[in-house]
């Protein structure tokens, strides 16, 4: 038995997931949140029994419970009685490693690594790159490490699987000299998942990663896209900060950057205005007053408007991706949509990849409409590219990666 926890930290939450890699089954997976406000919550899940663990139907017991929450180090607190009140006993499926998510590793960080001081102090210096994510890792690494003291931690990065952009890919062309002391140039995000999935598309076609060139799709509430060519990403949609790239639910995506002196100057947003104006005020929520998709869908049903509108967006975005990085890519073989809209939403999967039968990608509109758990092909049988829907598991790929690195 080898079991890993994965930890993903934010300010004032983190999740966790026990994962037993032989099996690479979730035995337990929680949230420990609202940390350091007056109340906090919990909940702690177990997956008991293991009916069926291939097509991951297993029954599950969920306890939760409210009490004060001051600060990381209570909130591992509470997850340790958790797993003593509810199990799984974490003296029978003691975590070899503990994986922690980090979303910016910056330019420093291209793999996996195990967290030592110094490590600790480059993820702190980084936060000048991403204000908003990592101090709240930093503080979950600090607190697991002193709840796990025996074992390694291993810092995940959102940005690593995307260090292998080439410099054209990576670089906006802006003062050279500025961009190297700002560190302004693209980074990427969303990495783990591109990884997993990339690799989940090879292993469904039983080819390898090597041979293959791929357009992944990963659109949830964040959206990016990444061209992948033998398994490592060359091009990426999300830039310095994830707000580049796609219409999302709250962020704008690509904008023209005089927008913002535009703003600015005549409609006197200041720095912080137009900071929330695009990461939280735009993009599906902007157009429309609703940020989740399937409101906006139901919205568009019936003939509202703004929604439509803000469906063509989202579609005339993204296709505009596909094509780019078909261009890019030179030939593509696999494209795969994943995460909360890429997995669930036919119509989002339709449209974009509609009217690309020259490029040679098919849809079978049965197969696409089709609902099923694990992952699959959409397109038809003669398409010259395989269209497939996987579903993404950034836990299991940190688990992966942790494993990986402490052998
Ligand atoms: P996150 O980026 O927060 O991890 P997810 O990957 O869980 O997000 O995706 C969440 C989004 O997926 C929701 O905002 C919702 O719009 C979308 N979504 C989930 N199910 C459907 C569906 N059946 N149809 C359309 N959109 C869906």
């Amino acid at each position: 038995m080898t079991a890993v926890l994965v930890v993903n930290s934010g300010s004032s939450s983190f999740k966790y997931q026990l994962i037993e890699m032989s099996t690479e089954t979730t035995l337990a997976s929680g949230l420990v949140e609202r940390i350091g406000e007056l109340m906090g919550q919990s909940s702690h899940t177990v997956a008991s029994g293991s009916t069926d663990t291939a097509a991951s139907v297993r029954e599950t017991a969920t306890t939760e419970r409210e009490l004060p929450i001051p600060d990381h180090t209570a909130g591992f607190a509470v997850m340790l009685e958790a797993f003593r009140d509810h199990g799984p006993s974490l003296d029978d499926h003691a975590p070899v490693a503990v994986g922690h998510r980090v979303v910016h590793g910056g330019a420093r960080f291209h793999e996996p690594t195990v967290v030592t001081e110094a490590v600790e102090r480059d993820i702190d210096e980084l936060a000048g790159l991403a204000p908003l994510h990592n101090p709240g890792a930093l503080q979950g690494i600090t607190a697991a490490i002193e709840a796990f003291a025996s074992v390694p931690h291993v810092a995940v990065f959102d940005t690593a699987f995307h260090q292998t952009l080439p410099p054209e890919a990576f670089t906006y062309a802006i003062n050279a000299d500025l961009a190297e002391r700002f560190r302004v140039r693209r980074y990427g995000f969303h990495g783990t998942s591109h990884s997993f999935v990339s690799r989940a598309g090879a292993d469904f076609l039983g080819r390898p990663v090597e041979d293959l060139n791929q357009i992944v799709l990963h659109l949830g509430n964040g959206g990016s896209v990444c061209a992948v060519r033998a398994g490592r990403s060359v091009e990426t949609s999300m830039g310095m900060t994830p707000l580049e790239g796609l219409v999302m639910g709250t962020r704008s995506g690509d904008i023209d950057p005089g927008v913002l002196f535009h703003l600015h100057r005549k409609a006197g947003l200041d720095i912080d205005d137009l900071d929330a104006l695009l990461n939280r005020g735009s993009g599906l929520l902007g157009l429309t007053g609703r940020g989740d998709l399937r409101d906006v869908v139901t919205a568009a049903d019936s003939g509202d408007g703004p929604s439509q509108l803000a469906l063509d967006v989202y579609v005339h975005r993204l296709k505009g991706y596909v094509g780019s990085y078909y261009a890019q890519l030179g030939h593509v073989d696999v494209i795969t949509f994943t995460a909360g809209v890429g997995e669930n939403s036919a119509l989002i999967r339709g449209r974009a990849l509609a009217g690309l039968e020259a490029l040679g990608i098919i849809i079978d509109a049965e197969r696409n409409e089709a609902r099923t758990r694990g992952p699959r092909r959409i397109s038809t049988d003669d398409s010259a590219v395989t269209v497939l829907v996987i579903p993404t598991n950034e836990e299991l790929e940190i688990a992966r990666q942790t494993l990986s690195k402490v052998g």
